[in-house]
């Protein structure tokens, strides 16, 4: 039988740069071609050639529902037949902004925008502009979006900072970002003590998803907090991935520590682009077109988009669900654990809500470098021979990895079934 996927591959190859809109969608660090996704209905969706997957990416986080919940769908259709977009203001803007400060007590005004790239650009700006300061703290591993001045890495000391990771990215728009370890405590001192009284904002994921899954501990995220205080600084919490997905209050619940500004993505949504940033009002009011911050946005607030995340904000508020999901994510996580020890694997896994990694290794690691000392082929075997059993985790080891409301108890138990089948094999 041909491969319908091998041959999507090559027709996207021909028009679309690499055959994807998104570089990781393209199986670069594990090899093998992409798997064209037809179509998908609660934790499965189904590729070209119709084989069905259980899906532990869930767009990558969105879909904490799981695919086509009746009530989204039912929103999203009532929607679309009252017009796409209007570029005016609507009813449900207010309901949704209303629906976000009502769940995360930090955010007294939100602003509605269309990705969460987007939304920590927005942040950045608003923060420079409401401290007037240039620099901006960020922290190897996090990943905030892909605006030019966060597209860095570290340089080689703390006075240095940073260098771009991207072509087309000067230096000299990178050359206000600090770039330091997560979970640095040292240096997170010496870079205050430095740089201090420049410092415009601290921007952190503070339990990091775009490193597979770190948390920051509870003295460091503590100190990010007391450090911005004491120097005047904004600390902004990326809550775009853990946002009503490791808790109805994100990161910042689970680890009760307030930020000043909050930048949500991903779940808000449902799975349409949607995002958010927001704060204290008198921040927040620094901006167009009450303040000289500018911002703006034709899609912003659409109101498909709205619907789809009204709808999804209203079911994962009711009572009992994180609790359900937690502890369904808790058990895929202990049996993988468990599949790995009785096959003599070197493994750990930790999880918070409905988001879980895990670790071709003995510890969890605190920060990007030891999550990167990873054996790339023995995630790369487990990746495909998971993928062949009918699991798609994300297709690289520095990627979380999301369980849906929608997973059923068998779904997880032939997940950590096809783990153990892969594990023995070693
Ligand atoms: C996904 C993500 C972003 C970027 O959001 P997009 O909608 O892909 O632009 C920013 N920050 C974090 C923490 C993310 O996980």
């Amino acid at each position: 039988m041909t491969d319908q996927n091998d041959l999507l591959f090559e027709r996207a190859r021909a028009v679309i740069p690499g055959g994807v809109n998104s570089p990781v969608r393209a199986f670069k660090a594990v090899g093998g071609t992409p798997r064209f996704i037809q179509r998908a209905q609660g934790a499965y969706f189904w590729d070209a050639n119709d084989k069905r997957y259980i899906d532990y990416i869930g767009s990558w986080g969105p879909m904490i529902l799981g695919h086509g919940h009746p009530a989204v769908v039912e929103a999203v259709q009532k929607a679309v037949l009252e017009g796409f977009s209007y570029g005016a203001p609507t009813e449900r803007e207010i309901e949704l902004a209303e629906a976000i400060l009502a769940l995360v007590p930090s955010m007294e005004m939100v602003r509605l925008v269309s990705s969460g790239t987007e939304a920590a650009m927005s942040a950045l700006r608003l923060a420079r502009g409401a401290t007037g300061r240039k620099t901006i703290v960020k922290f190897e591993g996090c990943y905030h979006g892909h605006a030019d001045a966060l597209l860095v890495k570290a340089g080689s000391g703390l006075a240095t900072f940073g260098n771009p990771t991207s072509a087309g990215v000067p230096p000299e728009v990178v050359q206000h970002t600090l770039v330091l370890e997560y979970n640095n405590l040292q240096q997170l001192e010496e870079a205050f003590a430095l740089h201090g009284k420049d410092i415009a904002c601290l921007m952190i994921e503070a339990i990091a998803g775009n490193m597979n899954f770190v948390r920051a501990t509870p003295e460091f995220a503590k100190r990010c907090r007391e450090l911005c205080t004491q120097h005047g600084a904004l600390l902004i919490f990326d809550e775009v991935m853990t946002g009503f997905r490791v808790g109805l209050h994100g990161a910042q619940g689970v680890l009760g520590i307030t930020p000043d500004l909050t930048v949500l993505g991903k779940v808000i949504g449902g799975g349409m682009p949607l995002a958010a940033f927001g704060g204290p009002r008198a921040i927040m009011e620094q901006l167009a077109p009450l303040g000289p911050v500018y911002q703006a946005g034709t899609l912003s607030g659409n109101p498909v988009a709205t619907a789809c995340g009204l709808a999804t904000l209203k079911e994962i508020s009711k009572p009992g669900f994180y609790e359900a999901l937690a502890k369904k994510t808790r058990t895929l996580v202990d049996g993988l654990k468990a599949a790995a020890a009785a096959e003599g694997q070197p493994f750990n896994a930790d999880s918070e809500g409905g988001m879980f990694g895990f670790f071709l290794m003995n510890e969890l690691p605190q920060n990007y470098a030891t999550v990167m000392t990873t054996d790339n082929a023995q995630f790369n075997a487990l990746f495909h021979g998971l993928l062949d059993r009918g699991v798609y985790i994300a297709p690289a080891l520095y990627e979380a990895g999301f369980v849906s409301a929608a997973h059923s108890e068998d779904d997880i138990a032939a997940t950590i079934a096809a783990a153990r089948d892969i594990f023995s094999k070693r």
